[in-house]
Parts: C-alpha cells; sequence; structure tokens
C-alpha cells in the first residue's frame, strides 16, 4: 500500500502544541464514486471547508492529510438528538479520522475489496500505535446518526466482519458437533470440527448476509456455528 501525504490547509483542523490523548477511531467514507486519496489530498490541501479527516483510503493507497497529534473537524456534528451511543464520548479532540473512498456502489463489502483491506490494515496499525481496541473502533453514524460510512452502515453484517478483521488473529470454539470446514466460500467440504474444536481464525469474510472464517490451515468455516475466546 502506496503512502501519499499532503497536508490539509491550516483552516480545516485544529493545531495542538501539547500532545493529545487519542481513544477512537472514527470510519468515514467519501460519498462520491470516483475519489481517490490524491484528489482528496488535494482537495482539502486547497479549499476552505472547515471539515477534514487524518487519513484518506482508496484501492491503492493511504493519503496523509492532518498530523494525528492534531484535531480534524470529522465528527463534531451531531444528526441524533444526542441519541447516537458515542455522541459525548468520541470527539474530535479524542479520536482519529479516516475516510475511505469511493466505497458508496461497492457491493463486496469484506477484505476482497481493497479499499476496506487497506483501511483495515491502516486501522490496525493507528489501534496498535495509540493502544487502541476495536471497541474503540466506531462509525461516523456511532458518533454522530449520520449513515456513514453508509455501506457500512446499511449492512450490519458487513460492520461486524470489518470489526473482526480488526481482532484477527483471534481463536474460536465450536459450539455443535460437526461444523463443515470448505475449500473455499461455496466450494467442497474438506473436513468436519468436532463440538468445542479450537480454531484459529485469520481472516473474516461476509457473502450473502453469512460471516465466514478462514482458519489457519486455509479451511473456511460458519462463524455463526463458534464462540469467539478471547
Ligand atoms: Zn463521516
Amino acid at each position: 500500500m502506496k503512502i501519499l501525504e499532503k497536508l490539509s490547509n491550516q483552516f480545516n483542523y485544529m493545531k495542538k502544541k501539547d500532545k493529545r490523548k487519542i481513544e477512537y477511531i472514527v470510519e468515514h467514507y467519501s460519498a462520491g464514486t470516483k475519489d481517490t486519496t490524491q484528489n482528496e489530498l488535494d482537495y482539502f490541501a486547497r479549499e476552505h471547508v472547515g471539515a477534514s479527516a487524518h487519513d484518506f483510503v482508496d484501492d491503492f493507497s493511504v493519503g496523509h492529510s492532518v498530523p494525528y497529534n492534531d484535531v480534524a473537524y470529522h465528527c463534531g456534528v451531531d444528526y441524533s438528538k444526542q441519541k447516537a451511543p458515542y455522541w459525548g464520548k468520541c470527539t474530535n479532540y479524542n479520536s482519529i479520522g479516516i475516510e475511505m473512498c469511493a466505497l458508496k456502489d461497492d457491493k463486496i463489502l469484506d477484505l476482497r475489496n481493497p479499499t476496506i483491506k487497506n483501511a483495515i490494515i491502516l486501522t490496525k496499525q493507528l489501534m496498535k500505535t495509540y493502544k487502541i481496541d476495536s471497541d474503540h473502533v466506531v462509525r461516523h453514524y456511532d458518533v454522530c446518526g449520520k449513515n456513514c460510512p453508509a455501506p457500512l452502515v446499511e449492512d450490519a453484517a458487513a460492520w461486524k466482519c470489518f470489526k473482526y478483521n480488526l481482532q484477527t488473529p483471534f481463536k474460536v470454539k465450536t459450539t455443535k458437533e460437526g461444523v463443515k470446514a470448505y475449500s473455499k466460500i461455496g466450494g467442497a467440504i474438506t473436513q468436519k470440527f468436532n463440538l468445542g474444536k479450537k480454531i484459529t481464525v485469520v481472516e473474516v469474510y461476509l457473502q450473502n448476509g453469512l460471516l465466514y472464517g478462514k482458519g489457519k490451515n486455509g479451511n473456511y468455516f460458519r462463524l455463526k456455528n463458534t464462540e469467539k475466546l478471547n
């Protein structure tokens, strides 16, 4: 993944002298279908819009626009009449904002979508750097009630899949006898797991509304028939 950098116009964010405490990561999307990190970087460098995100992500690159210690204006307006679960908890001051480009009409909303894959890679890096757990990675929707990132708001399983992929690798245990493993999603059965079998999940996928874990040995199985272990 390529890293591009072009700082936003200073009108669009707040410079911080002292170190700020970063507790949340907020995921957004650009509502367009043809945006790229480069044209988002150019736009925010050029225009005075009073809005910003720290990073933009597209199929090929991450574009860094606002220094992480500075405050980007990405989740400060409430659309929920203060009913969104993270309103008042997650703010511009204690969060990093990531904006996914050109996601609007995408149908594949898991790791097979390169923008989503890149957003997950970037989010995981930031989680590690700032010691943020996956419970503190939220959608703009969760903070402000805005339909953003719309594909991951309108499809709750897609957001679940995104969150699972922030936690990989993790272990699960089968909760019934004979859970089937497949060579690929929709492929041949390769194995049946006993009840209580522990499996390390390395990736999670979403197909036809169903979540599949990919095990360390390359098999796929329905996550529904397992429980997550800590
Ligand atoms: Zn947003």
